[in-house]
């Protein structure tokens, strides 16, 4: 309740729980409790008047509002909430605590239509190439890099987004895509990973004991959470897009990532490290100075890879041969991962195809007989 949350004039407040959303209106520094006492008031404050003029919405809202009560006196717990900001600017303070699905950030290119909503498209009529196709796998020349035109999600202008294979031996395909803008200097890189879906969900271990492993190719997919007890790391799906690097590269952009959002978080009001009370700090800088250690093998630990889709992978140095300090196990996905994923409706409609593969082979034996 007290963590702090800067909304700024642009991002969508929800409290998804209760399923309200709160209107955009005027930027805001205060805490889940500041958010949630103004949703309150602002709800209540017109209830008098609706029971006359709307007297369905007021009922609607009636149990809303006892429910944001309960929330105000520390008696609606758990809910969860979220904050939605084409511009980047707005944040709810993560802790050095948060762990497994507590605390999610998600990071996302501008479609062109939010760009015009803030006025920074260059051509309202330019058409982004949003979510290209990918081009058949059999024309694809592995190692070429192929470019195709985009609209960059930074400033909107023209630019290429750049597309290689990659083959990586005793794994599936994989496409390496990146956008660089020459205009203002965007950039980011995506991993797919082609191929259907696995049965089950690939966990990998490896123990990183020397600076040969931090050089260890390294491939986290999108799908891909990623942990490890003695760095105090947890990395969510999707926080860190899917990336091939190396051990040492992914943990440096990790660090980067974490240390930009904690203490340089807006520059025109200076919030984030500075504002941060000195305990916390004190805990986000020894989280990162063990991470710093990490990074240039001053110390012994092992990273977790957590992949439903098995998409990942960590470079195995004594292949053919058994590499010890690489543990891989082939796990059931849980409900909740399967729903994120989206597989329970497809395995709904899969099981309508196997409905009628059975029907086929019926029909095949009756044309046998005549
Ligand atoms: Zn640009």
């Amino acid at each position: 309740m007290q963590r702090q949350v800067i909304r700024s004039d642009t991002s969508i407040f929800k409290i998804e729980t209760l399923g309200i959303e709160m209107p955009k209106g005027a930027g805001q520094l205060t805490t889940v409790e500041g958010v949630i006492q103004t949703i309150y008031e602002s709800l209540s404050s017109e209830q008098s008047l609706r029971k006359e003029q709307a007297p369905e919405l007021h009922d609607a809202l009636v149990p809303i509002i006892d429910k944001l009560q309960k929330i105000m006196d520390r008696d609606g717990y758990p809910f969860t909430i979220s904050l939605d900001d084409p511009t980047g600017n707005s944040w709810i303070a993560p802790t050095t605590q948060d762990s497994g699905n507590k605390y999610k950030r998600r990071d996302y290119p501008r479609t062109h239509e939010q760009n015009e909503e803030l006025g920074i498209a260059s051509d309202p009529n330019a058409v982004q190439n949003e979510g290209v196709a990918e081009p058949e796998d059999d024309d694809i020349v592995s190692g070429k890099v192929y470019s195709l035109p985009a609209e960059c999600p930074g400033c909107s202008k023209d630019c290429f987004v750049n597309m290689k294979k990659v083959d990586i031996p005793y794994f599936k395909e994989v496409f390496v895509w990146a956008t660089a803008c020459e205009h203002c200097g965007y950039r980011s890189s995506e991993v797919k990973t082609g191929g259907e879906v696995p049965d089950k969900g690939k966990r990998i271990t490896l123990s990183v004991e020397n600076e040969v492993d931090l050089s260890r190719d390294i491939l986290k997919s999108d799908t891909c959470a990623l942990y490890s007890e003695e760095l105090e790391v947890t990395v969510q799906p999707g926080t860190l897009g899917g990336r091939f690097t190396t051990v040492e590269g992914l943990l440096t952009e990790i660090r980067d990532q974490l240390h930009g959002q904690i203490f340089d978080v807006d520059d025109t009001t200076g919030a984030g490290g500075d504002s941060m009370a000195s305990s916390d700090k004190e805990k986000w800088e020894r989280f990162f100075k063990r991470l710093d250690a990490a990074i240039s093998g001053e110390m012994k630990f092992v990273i977790t890879l957590e992949d439903p889709m098995a998409n990942s992978y960590v470079q195995d140095l004594c292949a053919p041969a058994i590499d010890h300090q690489i543990k891989t196990e082939d796990y059931t996905r849980t409900d909740e991962e399967e729903e994120e994923l989206g597989l329970k409706d497809m395995k709904v409609e899969g099981y309508e195809e196997d409905e009628k593969k059975d029907d086929k082979p019926a029909e095949g034996a009756a044309e046998q007989k005549s």
